[in-house]
């Protein structure tokens, strides 16, 4: 038997919470996994609570993302010790997930887990984090360096963001973060961050151009956030778009795109093939500064983790949750 938070939907209703589990009812895969962490994220809330039809079988185990040690495989690429990780690929949406003690997922689906990385800090890295330096990879792809201008960061309190500035920051690039939480503006200086504004600078419709203010943004709000950034990006400037905190609308217009050759990449952490997230997983490793990755998580045990789902669609989540399955 094993724990894990288990989300079901019948006559009741919708409702998740911790359940023990018979391992022989684990769905099928290669490869078995004991789960050391695993984490909360944005779509985690959304599946944990219901708020949006993300989870898409029930019963159905919770968690896109979890690191532990390979327990059992049959696949030649993994061995009983190995330590893993994984995020995304349906794992939490319609394979059972990471918020439990044990997962058996397709070996396709691992990622090894990169020297210099316990599974707490790949956990309290997590989708989240992993998906900022998809961001931060698409700034370097269009050669944005740091002499380039200011780079924005929006949603700057959760998991992307501030994973994102302390990246950035560690790069050499001048973070400037959005937040609607100016309270915590001396947190975002300690991650990093030059300069903090308030969200409703950029939250509300605005004009097809703006002053021309970003050398590039790595957004995680969408919307008129979205609309504006990009009308505030520098003449051959980048946003990578990866989130809807505010909306998944797009209310922009083609201005920025037309008029000063800006390029909006779309980034998705989910399907990503495995060469991408390797790369993005070695960056994380080699660049992250692992001191202040500590001071922006925080971590509950396995019995919290519901609570944490409605916590983080509140926006009462600041920086990034590891939750201890053992605990
Ligand atoms: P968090 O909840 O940790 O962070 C979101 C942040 O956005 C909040 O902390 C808040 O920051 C800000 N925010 C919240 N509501 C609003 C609002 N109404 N208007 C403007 N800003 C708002 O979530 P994550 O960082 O885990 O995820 C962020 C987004 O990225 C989500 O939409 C998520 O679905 C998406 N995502 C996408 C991925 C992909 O593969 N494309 C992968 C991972 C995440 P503050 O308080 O500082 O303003």
């Amino acid at each position: 038997m094993f724990k894990a938070i288990l989300i079901e939907k019948d006559d009741s209703g919708y409702r998740a919470g911790v359940k023990e589990i018979d391992e022989a009812e684990l769905p099928a895969g290669e490869v078995g996994v004991r789960i050391a962490y695993s984490t909360i994220n944005y779509k985690d809330g959304l599946a944990l609570t219901g708020k949006s039809p993300v989870v898409r079988k029930f019963p159905l185990v919770a968690g896109i993302d979890f690191a532990g040690v390979v327990e059992t495989s049959d696949d030649p690429r993994y061995r009983p010790g190995d330590a893993v990780l994984l995020n995304g690929w349906g794992v939490g949406e319609s394979h059972w997930g990471g918020l439990a003690q044990r997962a058996r997922v397709k070996a396709d689906w691992l990622v090894p887990l990169p020297d210099g990385l316990s599974a707490r800090q790949a956990m309290a890295i997590g989708t989240a984090g992993y998906t900022a330096m998809l961001c931060v990879l698409a700034l370097e792809h269009h050669d944005i360096q740091p002499e380039a201008g200011d780079i924005l960061v929006t949603g700057a309190n959760g998991g992307v963001g501030s994973v994102a500035i302390t990246l950035l920051s560690r790069l050499g690039y001048r973070v400037v973060a959005s937040t609607g939480r100016p309270q915590e503006a001396d947190f975002l200086r300690s991650l990093g961050a030059a300069d903090v504004i308030a969200r409703e600078e950029l939250n509300s419709p605005g004009k097809p151009l703006a002053k021309e203010r970003w050398a590039g943004v790595v957004d995680s709000v969408g919307s008129h956030t979205l609309a504006n950034a990009c009308a505030g990006t520098r003449y051959g400037g980048a946003v990578a778009a990866c989130g809807l905190a505010q909306g998944m609308d797009f209310p922009a217009s083609v201005a920025p795109f037309i008029l000063r050759g800006v390029t909006l990449y779309g980034v998705d952490s989910v399907m990503a093939p495995l060469a991408r997230r390797v790369a993005a997983w070695s960056r994380l490793a080699a660049d992250l500064d692992l001191a202040r990755l500590d001071s922006l998580t925080t971590e509950i045990p396995l019995s919290s983790a519901v609570a944490a789902g409605h916590d983080i669609l509140a926006g009462r989540i600041r920086g990034r949750v590891v939750v201890d399955v053992n605990a």
